[in-house]
């Protein structure tokens, strides 16, 4: 039985539970830990699993919402922005975006009529909306922004820096927000650096939610089977897209979301990566609306559709595959791209409110904490965290924090704004000593921040080597992250703990060589190994359109 649930089966009290192991759940577990409170987590999957593993990986203020008059949320937006590229340096780094413009007065109208609340469908943008927007950007991230400020090129100079451009473009903007190299590992530090602030805050992965009924829910463990109850005086469902059938199955009955999936697609194409160069392509397409596209690791991600959805588990299909594709060839008419380059596909579901907004890209990515009080045979409130972003998780998780610290009668000691994260702790401080190569020293301070301090130890107290299939990792690296990081599926390790999976580098013979790395230290007996390798060929295949040839 895991230790966790041996401590509740005796003491099944608890101050706070929280539903839901994405980045809002995870924000709020941390910020309660860090105010002492004792909190519970419960996430189904892995942590970061759901729709917070399907961003686009761009830490942003939301350019796009000035058009909707929605000014609070932009400048919150950059504030936390900024914060994050303060507090979790060695993941979240700035990236200069690029505006390719085709019109000088495009898109002016429908701007105007957006900003008097008519709303219309946005088309193109020309340059001289782009340069008030991009403006007003610069001004609400303030003066202390650690970053740039925008500047615009002429079509000569825009073509001479990146000549695959269409070269019907009259100029470029190029503006400066962050990209985040490894949201699913942020997620994990944030939960352990909220384990270590609070002995009373424990996260499990893996355990979902049984059922509900008087002040007790039940939980169960999806690897054991075995279940536990808990004794929660406030529940926070923070399950994203799956709110509604959350609050089911605690026998409430909510409408709050509208979901929108979106998908991206990872290519293999090394004149793409060279055409967009350092920058994020930021494409408004004939239709107007925008697709972006930058290098990661000698790969494309190309990204989003915005498509309304019911279904929170809906996959990347082949219209939005086309849909891409179809963006980048308009972007760069000049470069051949099909789907013989694509080697990863992955989607996730908005969990926006519900709206009657006429474009899905319309409705408001602010956030908000309905609550559902005790009744209906439940004796807690239930508070649900609708909306929001990936960028501005600390402040929802601050202003959800505050009405719980008030409905638990407790008060906030510690505020989580300046508080580095993980590995950003002492960044950028490189191991030291160690006789490894400087490049080698280099990629794992990516990977780790100041967490690589412990990966070297780890890996310097025993005989190590390079993978055989993937020499860009060692075996007591691999070893090391199964042992500490959480891993209790195949998939947890190659999605979510590195960036194997997204970027469409791993086969069967890699797959192999990582089973056997893990299962002695995971004590996967010969069978589970193999039923592990099977399940994560099929994820691979059947929700990603990937698993390269050996
Ligand atoms: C295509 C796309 C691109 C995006 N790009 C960006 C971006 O670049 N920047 C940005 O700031 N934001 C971006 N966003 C928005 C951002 O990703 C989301 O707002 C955010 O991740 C939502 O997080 P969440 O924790 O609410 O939901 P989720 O991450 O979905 O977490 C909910 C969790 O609840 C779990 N769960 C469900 N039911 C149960 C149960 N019964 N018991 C236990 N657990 C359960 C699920 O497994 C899931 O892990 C993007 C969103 C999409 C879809």
């Amino acid at each position: 039985m895991r230790p966790e649930f041996r401590t509740f089966r005796d003491h099944p009290e608890v101050s706070v539970l929280i539903v839901g192991g994405g980045i809002n759940g995870i924000g709020l577990f941390d910020e309660l830990a860090l105010q002492g409170i004792d909190v519970l987590l419960v996430e189904k999957s892995d942590f970061c699993a759901g729709t917070s593993a399907a961003m686009t990986r761009v830490i942003h203020g939301g350019l796009r919402y000035l058009e909707n008059a929605e000014f609070r949320l932009v400048r919150e937006s950059l504030r936390e922005r900024n914060r994050l590229i303060r507090n979790a340096p060695h993941y979240v780094k700035p990236l200069p975006t690029t505006i390719p413009i085709f019109s000088w007065t495009s898109g002016m109208v429908a701007g105007v009529r957006n900003l008097l609340n008519w709303p219309t469908k946005p088309g193109n943008r020309g340059a001289v909306l782009i340069k008030t927007g991009l403006t007003l950007y610069d001004f609400l991230a303030g003066r202390k922004s650690p970053l740039p400020r925008h500047r615009f090129r002429s079509r000569r100079a825009a073509l001479e820096l990146r000549p695959a451009l269409n070269p019907e473009v009259i100029c470029t903007a190029t503006y400066y927000d962050a990209k985040i190299t490894y949201p699913e590992r942020l997620c994990l530090e944030l939960v352990e650096d909220a384990e270590a602030a609070c002995s009373e805050a424990h996260a499990m992965n893996y355990v979902r939610l049984q059922s509900a009924a008087g002040g007790t829910v039940v939980l169960h463990d999806e690897v054991s089977g075995e279940s536990c109850e808990v004794r929660p005086k406030v529940v926070v469902n923070a399950t994203g897209a799956w709110i509604d059938a959350t609050n089911r199955e605690f026998g409430r009955k909510s409408q709050f979301i509208g979901g929108t999936k979106g998908s991206h697609i990872v290519l293999d194409h090394p004149e793409l990566v060279k055409a967009t160069g350092d920058d994020m392509i930021y494409f408004v397409n004939r239709d107007g609306r925008i697709c972006i596209f930058y290098a990661v690791q000698g790969k494309v991600i190309a990204g989003a559709t915005d498509i309304p959805t019911e279904d929170p588990d809906a996959v990347c299909d082949e219209g939005e595959v086309d849909y891409l594709l179809e963006s980048m060839r308009q972007a760069f008419p000049g470069i051949k791209v099909d789907r013989s380059h694509v080697v990863f596909r992955f989607c996730g579901v908005r969990p926006l409110p519900r709206s009657n907004a006429l474009t899905p890209g319309q409705i408001s990515r602010d956030h908000s904490f309905p609550v559902l009080p005790a009744g209906n045979g439940i004796d807690f409130p239930i508070y649900s965290l609708v909306g929001g972003k990936w960028t501005t998780f600390r402040a929802l998780a601050e202003q959800v924090a505050d009405e719980i610290l008030r409905v638990l009668g407790r008060k906030r000691v510690r505020s989580s704004a300046d508080v580095p994260i993980g590995g950003g702790k002492g960044y950028p401080r490189m191991p030291e000593g160690t006789g490894l190569p400087q490049d080698r020293l280099l990629t794992l301070q990516e990977r780790y921040g100041t967490g690589a301090d412990s990966v070297v130890a780890y890996m310097q107290a025993g005989p190590d080597a390079p993978l055989n299939c993937h020499p860009g990792y060692s075996r007591r690296e691999i070893e090391y992250i199964a042992l500490n990081e959480r891993v209790v599926h195949l998939d947890d390790l190659i999605m979510r703990r590195t960036l194997m999976g997204l970027l469409g580098e791993v086969n069967r013979p890699l797959l192999e060589e990582l089973a056997s790395i893990v299962s002695p230290v995971l004590g996967w007996p010969e069978e589970k190994a193999a039923a592990e390798i099977e399940r994560t060929a099929q994820l691979l295949r059947k929700v990603h359109g990937a698993m390269a040839a050996a």
